[in-house]
């Protein structure tokens, strides 16, 4: 017991920084939560790093404000500069997991130089896999409600009724996002501009492939095998 004791408190004081990869319907978001619960480090994505700088009305908010006001796509030196910011966060002093970035080359480099600048270093570069297939079939399997929008998936929460929403009974429709060729563009999007990230982060020697499919303890216990303690 004393040793179990001992183990759970070095891994909590250790610092965990990870970049969590993977493709749209594999589960990556549920596996970042259980990451993040688990080793107690915040969940850092783009788009709430964006949002909250927004709202904040910072120098870097307003700045990606002027981009995104005009349908434009955010710099990556504003990018780095909310997540420069964000890192300096007390909640980030004990590590933080990336989800959804660095989303191309430019911004892994990016991130590289800001760690190093900061004396920082990532542990672990973890990139949940899937088939295409698979992932067709789960994205493609979800239905939205015509009436109230609420999303229900027929594999995973299929309604009570077929064709009908559990809310409020309104007709179940599947978006055009949710057909089959729109999710396997989107996913070969994904590939283009992750291959090189796979590349770049196996030839550090970061990088861990994880099979996502399967339940999600599954692939709780597969990641678990690759983070610090070891255990699930
Ligand atoms: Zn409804």
């Amino acid at each position: 017991m004393a040793y179990g004791h001992y183990r759970r408190y070095t891994y909590l004081n250790r610092k965990m920084r990870l970049v969590f990869l993977g493709p749209p319907g594999i589960g990556k978001g549920t596996q970042a939560k259980i990451i993040c619960h688990r080793f107690t480090i915040p969940h850092l994505s783009t788009g709430d790093m964006l949002r909250s700088a927004i709202s904040a009305e910072s120098d870097l908010g307003k700045k990606a404000r002027t981009f995104m006001d005009r349908g434009n796509l955010v710099p990556d030196d504003v990018v780095l500069g909310m997540v420069e910011e964000r890192l300096q966060k007390p909640d980030a002093h004990g590590g933080y997991l990336f989800d959804g970035f660095p989303r191309t080359l430019p911004q892994a480099d990016g991130l590289n130089e800001l760690l190093n600048r900061i004396n920082q270093n990532l542990d672990i570069v973890l990139a949940l896999e899937g088939d295409d297939d698979i992932l067709i079939k789960r994205l493609s399997s979800r239905r939205t409600c015509e009436s109230c929008g609420t999303i229900t998936n027929l594999i995973f929460s299929p309604p009570r009724e077929e064709g009908k929403c559990d809310e409020c009974s309104g007709k179940l429709i599947q978006r055009n996002d949710d057909k089959p060729d729109v999710i396997s563009e989107r996913l070969k999007v994904y590939q283009r501009q992750t291959e090189p990230l796979i590349t770049y982060y196996a030839e550090k020697d970061q990088l861990i492939r994880v099979n996502g499919v399967g339940t999600i303890k599954e692939v709780t216990a597969r990641i678990s095998k690759n983070l610090p303690d070891g255990e699930s």
